[in-house]
Order: structure tokens, then sequence, then C-alpha cells
């Protein structure tokens, strides 16, 4: 497969293109982020926190997983601007020990308001199979939960202003640092269909696992559907990225949080601990393998895509990255038997699906023995089937 003669990443991740010289164009958007006038940047969240300060119930909404960015997120916004926010999780289910340690802790530290909704357990093991059958990517509800869910409870209390993480131009290049409207990072209805509901509207979803032996209720839909438009208007709604507004560097900011907040790092599935000091995707116990499948289905898993960053950002060096993608992404986790259990398919019927959606030129091979090491909490994960545990 052809690689980026920079990062690595390989012709089968999304939207990348190449230059004639090798280098790919994620590696390129990363160089326009010093062209970026930040000075200027800062001043226009200087002026939108000011407009919205002090005039509703909370200053604004953060969607607040517990994980580096998020909590990097309120602390910024609190210790800078002495902010008031409404902190809104929507909890996809697989949340690990340390995140929520982490979560409880730094949530009395900072003294604000938080709001946990966990979405029913039956639908989100239905709603699973269904996007991994069709998409081969089980996280849908996640996907669209954690971006809608947060808008939605934005019109429930009347809180115009929202903050996600950091900008989508970090990871692909459907919209990058210089096409943001104004030079802002919007989510809207478009956007949304476009990057979180992988092409599944909720109706589309709820007529898929509506079935007359197990009939499944419109309204358990709700959390995953993009409100009206019309409704977020009359707000004046405002959903921004703080990355679009400061420098989004993920090492520093974990070293802020670990220093200020005493945020705990955790191991990830599958990735030597070494690489990931940023303590990237550790929240979710699912992330093994959702890796796993990218891996089959693309040639490249989480090892490469941490590397990629490590490169971009001068922490390690190309010829390093290589051998340390070679050595350890793609290997089978232990996490996949207790994600087979959720949905009740077989390993051979998981592989058939994934066979279904590999991208070519890329040829998965189903036959690796090689296995990652579990993680120090793995017997603490939930078990579908208890006998088996
Ligand atoms: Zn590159």
């Amino acid at each position: 497969m052809k690689k980026c003669v920079k990062c690595h990443l390989p012709e089968t991740y999304e939207t990348i293109e190449f230059d004639k010289n090798g280098a790919c164009n994620i590696c390129e958007a990363t160089n326009k982020k010093q062209d970026i006038d930040w000075a200027k940047r800062k001043l226009l969240l200087d002026r939108i926190i000011d407009e919205h300060r002090g005039k509703y119930a909370y200053d604004c909404i953060i969607p607040f997983s517990g994980g580096k960015d998020s909590v990097f997120q309120v602390y910024y916004l609190m210790k800078e601007y002495k902010i008031k926010p409404l902190l809104v999780r929507f909890n996809h289910g697989f949340i690990r020990k340390t995140i929520q340690e982490n979560v409880d802790k730094i949530l009395k530290k900072l003294g604000v308001d938080f709001i946990d909704f966990t979405p029913n357990w039956k639908i989100v093991k239905k709603v699973m199979l269904e996007s991994f059958r069709r998409k081969t990517d089980f996280c849908w509800h996640c996907h669209t939960g954690i971006y809608s869910y947060p808008i939605r409870l934005a019109l429930m209390h009347k809180v115009p202003l929202i903050f996600y993480g950091e900008p989508q131009a970090e990871f692909n290049t459907y919209y990058d640092y210089n096409t943001d409207v104004d030079g802002l990072d919007l989510e809207n209805e478009e956007r949304f269909n476009m990057i979180r509901t992988l092409g599944i509207t909720a109706e589309d979803m709820h007529g898929m696992i509506d079935t007359q032996e197990d009939p499944v209720d419109k309204r358990d839909l709700i959390p995953y559907t993009f409100p009206e438009i019309r409704e977020l208007e009359k707000l004046n709604y405002m959903p921004v990225s703080l990355g679009s507004f400061i420098p989004w560097d993920h090492h520093k900011n974990t070293e802020v949080i670990k220093r200020e907040l005493g945020w705990k790092i955790d191991e990830l599935e599958g990735v030597p601990s070494k690489i990931n000091q940023h303590g990237e995707k550790i929240e979710c116990f699912m992330q093994g393998t959702r890796d796993y499948v990218k891996f089959l289905k693309r040639g490249y898993s989480r090892v490469s895509q941490i590397n990629s960053f490590n490169v971009r950002n001068n922490r390690m060096t190309p010829d390093e990255a290589k051998k340390i993608n070679e050595k350890y992404d793609g290997r089978k986790p232990p996490s996949l038997e207790i994600f087979l259990e959720y949905v009740g398919l077989t390993e051979q019927e998981f592989n058939e699906i994934v066979d279904r959606t590999v991208i070519p030129p890329h040829q998965p091979n189903y036959q690796s023995n090689e296995i990652a090491t579990k993680t120090w909490d793995f017997d603490q994960w939930y078990r579908e089937d208890n006998k088996k545990k």
C-alpha cells in the first residue's frame, strides 16, 4: 500500500491525498495551522464569550467525557474566562474506571454542574449490531449521541453557546482550518449528517431495528436525533470548537491537566503505552475492537494513527514510527470477545461482515494469531453473558 512519506498513513485512510513528493494532505493541514493568526482567533473567542456571559442559566454547555480533550477544554475555559458551564456527558456505556475516577475528582476540584446521560442499553445493543452490519462501524449511537444530545440539552436549558473540543481539521480534510465559516468550526445539521451519522438517520435506524417480534418505541431514538433547526435558530445556537480559537497541542494539554487537576492516564488496548503519553482514546473499553475493525478494513490501526501525530509534531522520527507500527498494529484485542457477546455474533460472522467493506488495495489476514495484551481493567468490563465470565 502507498503510504505518506512523513507520517506513514496509508492510501486507505479516509480523505487522504498525496502530493507529488508523496506527503499527505493531513500533514499539509498541520503545516497550515502555523499560518493561522491565533491572536485574532483569540480575540474572536473573547468576543463570543462576552456576548454570552451571564445571560442564561449557564454561560455555555460543554460536552464532557472525561477524556483529555474535554477536560482540558473545561479547565481552560473556567480558568481563562471564569465562566459558568454546564457539563454534559452522553455515556456510551463503556466508560473505563480510570476515566470515571478522573471525572469524579475533577468535578469536585473545579466545582461545576454535570449531567450524565446513559441511553437505554437494549437499544444501544440493537443499534450497534445494525450499524456494524451496514457500515462495519458499531459506534453509531456514540457518534450521533455525543453531538446531538448536548444540543438537545442546550435547547432544554436555553443555553445557546456549546463548546466542542478539537476541530475536525486535526483528523481529516472534510473541513479544514481555512474553510470554517467565518473562522468558526460550526456544528450544523449538514455537517452532522456528513460526519456523525454514517449516512443513517435516527428515523432510518428506527425502521431497521423495529421488528414485529421486538418492537422499538420511536422515542428511544430521540437522543440520536439532530433537533429541529428552526428551534435552534430561535435560540441563536452557537456550537463551536475551542480548537478553532487556540492552537491545539495534545501533549501540552495533557501535561496541563495532569499537573493542575491530577488527571490520570491509562493503558489503551493494543497500543504500547510509551507512544500514547498524551492519553488518547482511553475513555472507552470498546476502543480496541473499534481499532481492530479499522485494521482489518484499512490495514492500519490506532498505533499508526497515534504515531502519525507523533511524527507530525516532531516527537518521533518516521523510521521509529514505522518499526513500532509494524510490530504492534493490528493485534487482535481481547475486547473483541466482549463485543461479540453484546451483539450475538461469532467471530466468523464478524469477519464475514468486515470482509464486505475492505478498502482495496488492502487485503486483511483473518488468521493472524497475534493477540494484544489485556489492559489491567479487562476483568471489570461489563459482560453480557455472565456465565462466560
Ligand atoms: Zn502524512
